[in-house]
């Protein structure tokens, strides 16, 4: 041993791999150890060769790593690692999806500013755009995500941010990427997609034109159920410039043991959506026939009613399969209640399948009115359906039907 502290070396140039190689070796930072998996760099600070290292460092004119809610080894590799996925110029990961929606926004938006998003919106994003913001002078409209007139309307008039998740969170409603973004830019707004259902291995949304790509890292790129995490993606200027002087000052920070997980976890995400999408898929099968079913959703589905436009901006269905039951709350609490093997639980993204009922759970808050402009009825169950072997997560949902 030297006794040379561990320095990361460069990471290797990932622009001709293919997205797969990416997701196992982008962004590795080497130390001089020369360790194959990457390093855990649980550190909060960072020690200075001389105090004119750390005078340079504050300054702007060292890359020396500062303080671990400016940066962290860690982090800065599941950051590099995703925004090759993506496409991005540059990324930062946050600690949570909601803080990733939350900052992107913020970085866009300033008091007598109009933010114009779907109405089919994760609760929580509603809560923002719907709730919040407007508290701090920012006009906020709704409009169906589908609807392009409606769009077309919301954006006749200039607005600064567009907000839309595609597929979206518990509908798996579609929104045509490439024509909203038209509009919003014609409005002067920049777009800002949650990514959260599709990943990056399933749809790429820069290359569709939206200018910011939001993550629940959560969900599938952990994979596992383990922890949280968040990713703002988009160009160097609006990152660096816009995004991370608010981030580094107010500590939305992702935790490098957290980025760590989230950076194992995308080695293995594309082989993971395609055993998601291809038991989502037989899922759907099974249920679009069934008695007790009044329609089941699935976007690779020929009978989801956008199929063909989510097959042109995504490469699978993805892992959520909504469907509605014949009856109300009492026969699908019944339902949920005869479930042996998949859990009820409002998580998403897991190896292990989760069921909810959005009414009551997830998007509860938004109220009655608005759940039935979503479609999201008494008899409305979302499957997050994992890892586990097709024909037990089918037999499980087959005898819960009963
Ligand atoms: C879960 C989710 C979020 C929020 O992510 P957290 O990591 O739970 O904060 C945002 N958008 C969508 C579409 C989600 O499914």
């Amino acid at each position: 041993m030297t006794g040379v502290p561990p320095q990361p070396k460069a990471a290797p140039d990932a622009r001709n791999w293919k997205p797969q190689t990416r997701a196992v070796r982008a962004g590795q930072l080497r130390t001089d150890y020369d360790e194959t998996s990457e390093a855990l760099f649980l550190t909060s600070g960072y020690a200075y060769p001389s105090a004119e290292e750390a005078e340079a460092t504050f300054k702007g004119e060292s890359a020396h790593y500062q303080y671990s809610r400016f940066g962290n080894p860690t982090v800065t590799m599941f950051e590099n690692r995703l925004a090759a996925l993506e496409g991005a110029e540059a990324c930062r990961g946050t600690a949570t999806g909601m803080a990733a929606v939350f900052f992107a926004l913020l970085a866009l938006l300033k008091a007598g500013d109009r933010v114009v998003a779907a109405r089919q919106l994760f609760g929580s994003c509603h809560y923002i755009v719907a709730e919040l913001l407007p508290r701090y002078g920012i006009e906020s409209e709704l409009v169906d995500g589908g609807d392009l007139v409606a769009w077309e309307k919301a954006l006749s008039r200039p607005a600064q941010a567009v907000l839309f998740e595609s597929p979206s969170n518990p509908m798996l409603d579609i929104v045509d990427i490439r024509a909203v973004c038209d509009l919003a830019h014609r409005a002067g707004a920049t777009v800002v997609l949650d990514n959260a259902f599709a990943t990056p291995i399933l749809q790429r949304p820069l290359e569709w034109g939206a200018d910011v790509v939001v993550h629940s890292a959560t969900k599938y790129i952990d994979g596992q159920g383990r922890m949280l995490g968040g990713a703002v993606l988009g160009t160097r200027a609006f990152i660096l410039d816009k995004l991370q002087p608010i981030i580094r000052n107010t500590g939305p920070a992702l935790s490098p043991f957290n980025a760590w997980v989230l950076l194992k976890g995308m080695e293995t995400l594309s082989l993971r959506m395609e055993r998601h999408c291809a038991n989502a898929a037989r899922l759907a099968e099974a249920l679009s026939g069934h008695p007790k079913i009044a329609r089941a959703l699935y976007p690779a589905r020929p009978d989801h009613p956008q199929h063909a436009l989510a097959m042109r901006q995504m490469s699978g269905g993805g892992g959520v399969v909504t469907f509605d039951l014949k009856g109300g709350k009492t026969e699908t609490f019944a339902m949920l209640n005869r479930l042996r093997l998949v859990d009820i639980s409002n998580n998403l993204g897991d190896a292990k399948s989760l069921i909810t009922h959005p009414a009551t759970t997830t998007h509860m808050r938004i109220g009655a009115a608005e759940r039935a402009k979503l479609g999201i009825g008494e008899g409305t169950v979302r499957i997050s359906v994992g890892l586990e072997d097709a024909d037990d997560i089918v037999a499980d949902l087959v005898q819960a039907l009963g």
